[in-house]
């Protein structure tokens, strides 16, 4: 790998996991997902970025009070994972790139590990000023023991990961940004796509969705009456 990508540039402190998503609603797919990488690799903690408006797919279903709200019900679970609102607060889209600046503006050698499961990493070249993030953030690619990460790494990412990709995860502290490491962990076959179609299915909805959401956000869930009444919500 080139070390002028991850040289050494006096990293200080644990490296920070950063999850963006819409979370509409969290589940444990996320969160058991979050919690294995940031057990695997050791970081100080995980940040879930619930997404005001996210920029490659449609305006979430639930309001972004409802969906913080779930996420605060859901990660008491889960020591180590916390939320982070800004995306939320601030107008205009939730560009990942904007994020991160503002990370490292706030800590300029702390290392950062933007976490991304195969099809996002496969799809970066379309995000906003993606190769800025390369250089200010960390990757850790997510894949499943199935998955063939060959297959996403076409056009400008092939060039990419030979650049930087590295096999030691102790690279991650080593140096705040810039490396780009694969983790495998165990699948979760759960999705909100699926979630929000069962509860606006019907009056089975909350039992098919049982086990995959903490009790306390399936409550609220209930209590709410969200995701209900949508026989188009995708
Ligand atoms: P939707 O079905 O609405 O697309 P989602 O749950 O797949 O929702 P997000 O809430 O946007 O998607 O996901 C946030 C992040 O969590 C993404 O990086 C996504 O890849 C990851 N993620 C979502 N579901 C899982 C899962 N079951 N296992 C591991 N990671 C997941």
């Amino acid at each position: 790998m080139a070390d002028d990508h991850v040289a050494a540039r006096g990293a200080k402190g644990r490296a920070l996991g950063l999850l963006g998503g819409t979370f509409d609603p969290v589940h444990y797919g996320h969160l058991r997902a979050a919690d294995a990488v940031r057990r695997a690799l050791h970081l100080a903690e995980v940040r879930l970025f619930p997404a005001g408006d996210p920029p490659h797919r449609a305006a979430p279903v639930a309001t972004a009070a409802h969906r913080l709200a779930m996420l605060a019900l859901a990660l008491p679970e889960f020591p180590g994972l916390v939320v982070d609102a800004r995306e939320i607060a601030r107008a205009g889209k939730s560009y990942t790139v904007l994020t991160l600046e503002e990370l490292r503006a706030e800590a300029p050698s702390r290392p950062l590990a933007l976490i991304l499961g195969v099809d996002a990493f496969a799809g970066l070249p379309t995000w906003h000023r993606w190769q800025a993030i390369l250089d200010l953030a960390h990757l850790v690619v997510v894949t499943r023991p199935d998955a063939a990460l060959a297959d996403a790494l076409a056009g400008p990412l092939a060039e990419v990961w030979v650049a930087r990709h590295v096999d030691d995860a102790a690279r991650l502290e080593s140096q705040p940004a810039g490396a780009i490491y694969a983790l495998t962990i165990a699948p979760q076959p759960i999705s909100a796509t699926f979630i929000r179609r069962a509860l606006a299915a019907g009056t089975d909805g909350l039992d098919a969705v049982r086990g995959m959401v903490p009790p306390a956000v399936l409550a609220y869930i209930d209590r709410n009456q969200l995701y209900r009444s949508r026989p188009d919500a995708t």
